[in-house]
């Protein structure tokens, strides 16, 4: 069977996937078993890619005309499949396969594409292991489930690229990479046919690496929004009257949104300090990190772009906050005020100077960040080496970092000294969010230190202090790691 197996899909001429074959009469035949959605978007870009399809339908008289395009056949079952000469695609739903078993004889030794997604999460058995259960003498080929019929209907200029594939059969899969490859997608090869569960249950995955990051921010968010309302708003009311609710939409957002983008991106750089810190300590690389350090340190693009959508936000609200009626009245009572007492003049050089810096300081960590944001898009990245994407990655991050701790300090100017900065004995939210982004600061200038920095560049370069100590220095507990060792 095996043997039969190694006839290749397609034609040796199109084993170079860039040449697409002769679209006249000569295309291999490839059977589709259902009519619906996914067959007719898998028949339109099978034609076009130079391949004869037949469709296999329950009633062919029923399927509308007009519904394939031209030159795709449309059958019985049994007609499609012995068409057939190596390939058949199964897009009917799984509770369906069974109909299909009074093919068995004309699937023997074809490649029977399974296409289902999952409908729940963790199932005992994929859909693809049950139809290879009902057709153990087919090859039974897992893929193209994770593109959508729009997908593929989209051709190669849009929609997602990647298909996943596995099965048990290597040489069958390898028809089927080639085919995905001659359709312009990109093929995963997933391995075994064990693998089919995860890629049935890739299209239910809702974001699932976001969860963390997402509530983490919206922790943050939450954290400093009720401490701004405690301090801004209701305790101003209930001590003396003063109604500032005013502020809840727009002024209070607005001040909690830096505090959360701030220090996000301080998270983003503590898991990579805390790394080297254990390395430092355990004078080694080679010892895995802690579960929860190993998934922080996985987390850090998800925290690094949710710093940027906050810090994205507060651009745009402190845009706003001119246009505001309250900013309006504000000025106008200032303007009456000054009037009043007689002021001329209300230049105040040092203020010029305040807002300039903390504005400026603002604009070039946001524009650092946004490099940040677009060079972690794969497409972006993939075009950088390793040294570039370190540089901009760490070297920019740190950068952006430092600029926006730059920004709040201007913003805190001195008044973070007078009195009037702590009401309630409570610290202004800006000094709050400037806590950690100045410990991942203070952190780096530490590993920058020469006597850190070089043990650490040793340690990751592959040396270890318990292989490289004087042997009477060595402790009892430290066995040799390898033979060449004693
Ligand atoms: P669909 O539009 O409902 O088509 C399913 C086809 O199955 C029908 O057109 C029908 O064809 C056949 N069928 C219906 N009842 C049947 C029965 N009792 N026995 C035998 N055949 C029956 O569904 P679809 O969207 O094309 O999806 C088909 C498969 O592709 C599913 O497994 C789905 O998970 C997978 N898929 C779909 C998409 C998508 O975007 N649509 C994406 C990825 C994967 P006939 O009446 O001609 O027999």
């Amino acid at each position: 069977m095996e043997t039969d197996m190694e006839t290749p899909l397609l034609p040796s001429s199109a084993s170079d996937a860039s040449e697409p074959p002769p679209r006249h009469q000569g295309g291999t035949v490839i059977a589709i078993i259902g009519s619906g959605d996914f067959s007719r978007s898998l028949a339109i870009r099978l034609v076009a890619s130079g391949f004869r399809v037949v469709v296999g339908s329950r009633d062919p008289n029923r399927v509308a005309a007009g519904l394939f395009p031209d030159g795709v056949e449309l059958r019985s079952h049994r007609e499609a499949v012995s068409s057939a000469e190596r390939v058949v695609f199964a897009a009917v739903y799984p509770e369906h396969y069974s109909t299909l078993l009074g093919m068995r004889e004309q699937l023997v030794g074809k490649v029977l594409v399974d296409v289902s997604n999952a409908t729940e999460m963790n199932s005992e058995r994929s859909n693809a292991e049950k139809l290879a259960e009902l057709f153990p003498e087919s090859r039974v080929v897992k893929g193209f489930n994770v593109i959508s019929a729009w997908a593929l209907q989209a051709g190669a200029h849009d929609g997602s690229k990647q298909v996943l594939i596995c099965s048990d059969c290597s040489v069958s899969k390898s028809s089927v990479v080639q085919l995905a490859r001659r359709l312009g997608f990109s093929p995963v090869d997933l391995g075994g046919l064990c693998s089919s569960r995860d890629i049935e249950e890739a299209p239910l995955l809702l974001f699932p690496s976001w969860g963390a990051p997402i509530l983490a921010t919206f922790l943050l968010f939450l954290f400093f929004y009720g401490y701004n309302f405690l301090r801004r708003i209701l305790l101003p009311y209930l001590d003396h009257g003063e109604n500032n609710f005013y502020q809840l939409p727009l002024v209070a957002v607005n001040q909690t949104l830096p505090a959360v983008a701030l220090i996000t991106l301080a998270l983003v750089y503590l898991p990579g300090l805390l790394a080297a810190v254990l390395q430092l300590s355990r004078g080694t690389k080679y010892k895995r990190f802690p579960g929860w350090l190993d998934f922080w340190l996985c987390r850090r693009k998800h925290l690094g772009l949710l710093s940027f959508l906050c810090a994205a936000l507060h651009a745009v609200y402190s845009m706003c906050l001119t246009l505001r009626r309250a900013a309006g009245y504000t000025l106008l009572n200032a303007a009456y005020h000054q009037v009043k007492a007689g002021v001329e003049n209300s230049w105040v050089e040092k203020m010029v100077w305040r807002s300039d810096l903390y504005l400026s300081c603002g604009i070039l960590g946001f524009g650092v960040l946004s490099l940040l944001a677009v060079t972690s898009l794969p497409s972006v990245g993939n075009a950088l080496n390793w040294r570039e994407f370190t540089f901009v990655q760490s070297g920019l991050g740190y950068a952006a970092l430092t600029l926006s701790v730059m920004h709040t300090l201007f913003f805190g100017w001195d008044f973070t000294f007078s009195a009037e900065a702590y009401p309630y004995y409570l610290p202004p939210v800006y000094l709050l969010a400037l806590i950690l982004p100045c410990v991942v600061l203070v952190g780096r200038i530490l590993l920058a230190l020469p006597c850190l920095a070089f043990r650490l560049a040793k340690i990751r370069r592959g040396w270890e202090s318990a292989r490289h100590r004087p042997p009477n220095n060595r402790k009892e507990a430290d066995p040799p790691r390898n033979f060449g060792d004693v």
